[in-house]
């Protein structure tokens, strides 16, 4: 998938109106972690070298159409300015007379941010209008916010439709990455799956299964997969109405001869809670008061094993209940094992990348993806309409 980049637009002297992905978590008033801006800062940097004047927008959390105070985006203006060190205007509306007047007077080099997008029903509709009133605001259009790039909303591709689209830096590298365990895997390539949202992330497998050579499951996923081959599961966490398509993709597995490496032990407890007793038992003997919250010390040497083989990892969903510290010793190793493994690494999902910036070892991995969801949709083969509306090379 090759499209157009800032690189290939001249921007000097023009209006570049950037989607960007700045929802950050906030709490009264201030910004938690700020790694998303952070992502965002060698597009701004290029555009502001190319003497471009720059125009950002974005959404913040879920306001749901309205204009919610504590959503305002103005606190990242300022946060912004100190990163850029230099002042950032702010516009408090999107399309409308202010941010009208304030990107008119722009000057080279200047950054300015909209209020939030979602303070707009129309965003999120994807409204032509809205989008139009968008547009209207540059000349040409940068999308560097893969993380809302599955959603076809005014700001991701209602926008395109009126002005030259490319992609930011950050999308060009997401993309890049991505297209690259798809189209190209080293060999052997593993994926790791896990996280709790087995409905939703079916399709990934199957897509994955064409081309992965081991499918190391675990988390509460790994429990319908478990359940499906008929052991009891006692109380843990299972998607009753997926285990007939479970049991269909470990057999579509073994027929393209993909490994399935299963948990053969789990840590269990009475309760879902932090200090519950745990204990470790093969999958055979899980108690029928008990629960699975962790993967257990045998599944976590087999998955080791194959982790140290591979050339290629692409892994979604924490291995267990990583919140509760006694329940993420699965996830950490397996963290460890991953960024000590030869093979090129890319971990995409809102839980596993939080579970793996928690260890700190965030650096030594190839790619961690900014997009939850839209790396999961990539992954499973489906088009994001955000990266589809951008130019083709
Ligand atoms: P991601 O955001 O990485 O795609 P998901 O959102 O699918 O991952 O799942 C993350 C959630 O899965 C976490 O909140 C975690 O506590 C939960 N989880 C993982 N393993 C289990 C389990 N064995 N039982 C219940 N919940 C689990
Ligand atoms: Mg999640």
């Amino acid at each position: 998938m090759d499209k157009k980049t800032i690189r290939d637009l001249e921007v000097t002297e023009k209006k570049v109106l950037v989607r960007v992905d700045f929802n950050v978590p906030l709490k009264d008033g201030k910004i938690l972690n700020d790694t998303r801006m952070l992502k965002v800062l060698p597009t701004i940097k290029y555009l502001q070298e190319q003497r471009a004047k720059i125009i950002l927008m974005t959404h913040l959390g879920r306001p749901k159409g309205t204009v919610v105070p504590e959503m305002s985006t103005k606190p990242l203006a300022l946060r912004l300015s100190g990163l850029l060190e230099q002042e950032v205007l702010f516009a408090a509306d999107c399309g409308g007379a202010e941010s009208h007047k304030i990107t008119r007077e722009m000057r080279a080099g200047q950054v300015a941010l909209l209020e939030n997008l979602r303070f707009y029903p129309e965003e999120e509709e994807n409204d032509p209008a809205f989008a139009k009133s968008l547009a209207a605001l540059g000349d040409v259009y940068v999308n560097d916010a893969f993380g809302s790039a599955h959603r076809a909303h005014a700001s991701t591709e209602g926008v395109t439709q009126y002005l030259p689209a490319v992609a930011g830096f950050l999308m060009e590298k997401e993309i890049y990455v991505l297209s690259q365990t798809l189209e190209n895997p080293r060999h052997p390539f593993v994926v790791i799956l896990g996280g709790a949202k087995v409905a939703d992330k079916l399709f990934v497998i199957e897509n994955l299964l064409k081309r992965a050579d081991y499918l190391l499951i675990g988390g509460a996923m790994a429990n319908t997969f478990l359940k499906a081959q008929g052991y009891d599961l006692g109380i843990s966490k299972v998607e009753t109405d997926k285990l007939a398509l479970a049991e269909q993709l470990l057999e579509q597995a073994q027929k393209v001869r993909v490994k399935v490496v299963l948990p053969q032990d789990v840590v269990v407890a009475k309760e879902f809670a932090a200090e519950a007793e745990a204990k470790v038992v093969s999958v055979q003997d899980i108690p029928k008061e008990m629960m699975a919250l962790d993967i257990g010390t045998a599944t976590v040497q087999a998955f080791e094993q194959v982790i140290a083989q591979a050339r290629m990892i692409v892994w979604n969903g924490p291995l267990g209940v990583y919140e509760f510290a006694q329940f993420a010793v699965g996830t950490n190793k397996i963290v460890e094992a991953v960024a000590a493994a030869p093979g090129k690494v890319v971990v995409g999902g809102g839980d596993v990348v939080a579970a793996v910036e928690k260890t700190g070892l965030g650096a030594k991995i190839y790619h961690i993806s900014t997009g939850g969801g839209a790396s999961l949709e990539f992954l499973g083969g489906k088009v994001l309409p955000g990266v589809a509306a951008l130019l083709d090379k």
